[in-house]
């Protein structure tokens, strides 16, 4: 992590931005508190989405405990985030390469776990998730750098696609213990598909540490959980929501045993309208194209990375692909219920 003068004034630039932010949408009446079958539910906004703790502890104990989940997910965000240029992953993108001190387990914050795993999962799905879409979010307008008008050229797409590909980012160690992501020409990295899922994890690790049982951390709709909702049910039980009208549900209920995962993708809430068109936020870095198909995938997984990942690879490759059939779904570490993940088909 960078401690500069200039982080921490962005850190506190931040800070009020988001409260102003909070406190509209607390106004909205967004900020809700429910106490039915004795749990409370907190929410606030992160990572450009809505995070919430629910927990069944003193108010008290419920504010301290959401704190604790808000300094993960504040972490995460000042070193993983794109949307920031003072992020570790906005310099690595500059310079194109980073220099970072291994981490023994257990480890506060691992830069380095994510990578590789980003890679992984990008090297099982033949690169239907692949965390080096960052030249292909450009160009398709989904950075504040840029405003796109009209759906890029084949021109355009071709020379971001020459900057996009796992296999151009190298990761090596040292007997020092140190490591390095090193970059090819032009490649810049994206852990929107996974990043979220990663703070769940780094949030519920601490939170486990501390004692604290039987709660839910949903960030963005990367779900975890643990314990027991009551005494006589031993699932959380999660709705999913309707892509075709996401003010509502399907209807169907996610069943989640504790320390379980579960996440959604979709574009039905992340597009750009591009000459009257929707262009998903989920891009097929095989072609370079906003990936087309309707509906949703959701994925459950041991943990929320594994989650935010398989959900993110499904969407684009398509529960029906050979890639997913074949090798996520054989793993026994890929999916915890396979029945769960072919029951929610994608829907058009
Ligand atoms: P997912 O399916 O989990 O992920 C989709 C995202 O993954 C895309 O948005 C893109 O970033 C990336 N992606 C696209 N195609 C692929 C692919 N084929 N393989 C791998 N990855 C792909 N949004 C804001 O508007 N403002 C913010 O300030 C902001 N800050 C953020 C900070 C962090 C650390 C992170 C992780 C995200 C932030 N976001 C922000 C982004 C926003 O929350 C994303 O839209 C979100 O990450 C997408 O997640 P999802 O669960 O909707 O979809
Ligand atoms: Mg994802």
């Amino acid at each position: 992590m960078i401690a500069t003068k200039r982080r921490i004034v962005i850190q506190i630039m931040l800070a009020v931005v988001v409260g102003v932010v909070g406190v509209f949408v607390m106004k909205r009446g967004q900020c809700r508190v429910d106490d039915s079958n004795g749990l409370h539910e907190r929410r606030w906004l992160s990572m450009g989405t809505v995070a919430r703790y629910v927990g069944r502890g003193s108010s008290r104990h419920d504010a301290a405990n959401a704190e604790i989940v808000k300094a993960a997910f504040d972490e995460v965000e000042w070193d993983l985030s794109v949307f920031n240029p003072e992020s570790a992953i906005s310099k690595l993108n500059e310079e194109g390469y980073i220099r970072l001190q291994v981490c023994n387990d257990p480890c506060e914050f691992d830069f380095l776990k994510v990578v590789s795993f980003a890679i992984e999962v990008a090297r099982t799905t033949e690169g239907a998730f692949d965390p080096t879409v960052n030249p292909l979010m450009r160009i398709w307008g989904f950075r504040k750098d840029t405003v796109v008008v009209e759906a890029p050229s084949g021109e355009m797409i071709d020379k971001a696609l020459a900057a996009v590909g796992f296999g151009k980012v190298v990761i090596s160690t040292n007997e020092n213990g140190m490591a390095e992501v090193r970059l090819g020409n032009g490649v810049e990295l994206d852990l929107g598909g996974i990043a979220k899922g990663y703070a769940v994890d780094l949030a519920y690790e601490r939170l486990k540490r501390s004692g604290v049982r039987d709660f839910i951390i949903d960030l963005g709709g990367n779900i975890r959980v643990d314990g027991n909702p009551s005494k006589d049910r031993i699932f959380w039980r999660i709705a999913v929501r309707d892509p075709a009208d996401p003010t509502k549900n399907t209807g169907e209920m996610i069943e989640l045993e504790s320390g379980e995962a579960v996440a959604t993708s979709g574009s039905y809430e992340r597009f750009v309208e591009i000459g009257g068109k929707h262009y998903s936020h989920i891009i097929d870095p095989r072609t370079g194209w906003p990936v087309e198909r309707g509906g949703s995938v959701t994925a459950i997984a041991k943990s929320a990375m594994e989650a935010d990942a398989f959900s993110t690879a499904g969407f684009v490759a398509g529960l029906e692909s050979g890639i997913i059939k074949g090798k996520l779904m054989d793993s026994s570490r890929w999916l915890s219920r396979r029945a769960k993940w072919e029951n929610l088909e994608t829907r058009r």
